[in-house]
């Protein structure tokens, strides 16, 4: 009998016992591949010895300091890292356990930077509908997924949204991407004027939205003219990379491929590799100067910010994504993923779209292919094809998202990068039996 409260309480779980490269095995022997990397977490796939040595080495040295006393090698290295690969213009770092937490520190700078320079009537926070960036309060309330959030509704701080950047269901047919991206631009202008255009703190947005909607890039040029949007009014662009960071798309950063400069980028998930909880919230000069001249001190904090051995695991992590064709990897077989999804099911009349970029693909569902029309929420589809895909061995990432108030289903896939071509062709083959089997 469990005394864990798992999110699922009916479900009864198999239980993990090992794990290695991209496989997962359970108490009862049986050997699952690991499509979807946990929740896109498993970038370098598991027992990986690099990163196992590294917190080891960490352990033996210290494993636990204080931030209010000491500072660590293992801390300083991740952060020269990660700026080292960034952007330009993310300079600094801010090491947090996991996603909601750099969501929650993001959304504090951006708040605490206007005031200290001198902005402290600036109070909205606008996302996109359904968005998740987190489950903590905050996080939650940033989060435009109107199921996730109905029942903690009035608890929740109030934030504003506006549409997401989803071609498949949103670009008109009339409708270039060039003047999808402008009427999404202007959708956010116009939100920003009718909340003040001098009260609105941060725009959020994922660069490639995961959880939600399963792997949805931006059409080109969207995010180049959000940050002309956000500069004109003042307004801070927080990235959330926290699912699709990390190389998950194909570059280490996923706004690198947007061609924007963010304020603040969120990352979490890949960057422990599931070795350990970590998060980061990678920051302009503009904003550690405004704390560093200000008050000279950023209100925010957690016992565990900055852990020795997760800040350990995540420079080796970070040190092995950087190597020269890791990326390069992950577009290869990033191509055959969706080659194999498009060959096996893109003629199933219940597979709507197939996409994303990178080793993050996501299939969306449809009763009917024409009307785009979900299935019946009742029907738990989600469930169904997770369960399906279990059964054969594999993990996938079913969700049941919201399309315009109305609950449809996806599946995400997000394999670590040490995946092989066989394995690929496995979970293709594994999944579209699971599909096949769910939809019957
Ligand atoms: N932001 C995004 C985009 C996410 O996908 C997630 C997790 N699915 C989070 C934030 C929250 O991260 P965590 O679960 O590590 O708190």
């Amino acid at each position: 009998m469990t005394r864990i409260l798992h999110r699922s309480i009916a479900a009864s779980l198999p239980h993990a016992v090992a794990g290695q490269g991209v496989y997962i095995q359970d108490a009862a022997g049986r050997s699952y591949i690991d499509g979807s990397g946990g929740a896109a977490v498993s970038c370098l796939g598991h027992g990986n010895v690099e990163v196992l040595d590294a917190m080891r080495a960490q352990m033996d040295r210290i494993a636990y300091a204080h931030t209010s006393f000491f500072t660590t090698d293992a801390a300083e290295d991740l952060a020269g890292k990660l700026v080292d690969l960034a952007p330009e213009g993310l300079d600094y770092v801010y090491l947090v356990s996991g996603g909601s937490e750099a969501v929650e520190a993001a959304l504090k700078m951006a708040r605490q930077y206007l005031v200290e320079i001198g902005q402290p009537q600036r109070r909205h926070i606008i996302a996109r509908r359904q968005s998740y960036h987190g489950n903590t309060i905050g996080a939650l309330a940033t989060g435009g997924n109107a199921w996730r959030r109905a029942q903690f509704q009035p608890i929740l701080p109030e934030t504003h949204h506006v549409s997401p950047c989803y071609a498949y269901r949103d670009q008109r047919p009339d409708e270039s991407a060039d003047d999808n991206a402008q009427r999404l631009a202007d959708e956010l202008d116009a939100k920003i004027r009718e909340l003040g255009a001098d009260e609105v703190i941060a725009f959020v947005a994922e660069p490639v939205v995961g959880a939600t909607m399963g792997a949805v890039p931006a059409v080109p040029g969207y995010f180049r003219r959000i940050r002309e949007v956000c500069d004109r009014h003042g307004v801070l662009l927080i990235l959330d990379e926290v699912m699709c960071g990390m190389g998950r798309t194909g570059s280490l950063f996923a706004c690198a491929a947007e061609g924007v400069r963010p304020d603040l980028v969120t990352i979490a998930k890949g960057l422990g590799g599931g070795y350990q909880p970590i998060g980061a919230v990678m920051l302009s000069d503009a904003i550690y100067q405004a704390f560093a001249q200000g008050s000279g001190l950023f209100q925010h904090g957690h016992t565990y910010i900055c852990h020795p051995v997760a800040a350990a695991a995540a420079g080796k992590v970070v040190e092995i994504l950087a190597r020269p064709g890791m990326m390069e990897q992950v577009v290869a077989m990033g191509d055959r993923l969706q080659a194999g999804l498009e060959a096996a099911l893109g003629q199933s009349p219940f597979v709507g779209d197939i996409r994303g970029r990178g080793l993050f693909r996501g299939i969306e569902l449809v009763v009917d292919r024409d009307s785009k029309t979900p299935f019946d929420p009742k029907m738990r589809l989600h469930a169904r094809i997770k369960r399906e895909a279990m059964d054969r061995g594999l993990m996938c990432y079913p969700m049941g998202g919201t399309i315009d108030g109305v609950r449809g289903d996806h599946v995400l896939l997000a394999p670590p990068y040490i995946i092989q071509p066989e394995e690929i062709d496995q979970i293709v083959e594994r999944l579209a039996g699971a599909i096949t089997a769910a939809t019957a």
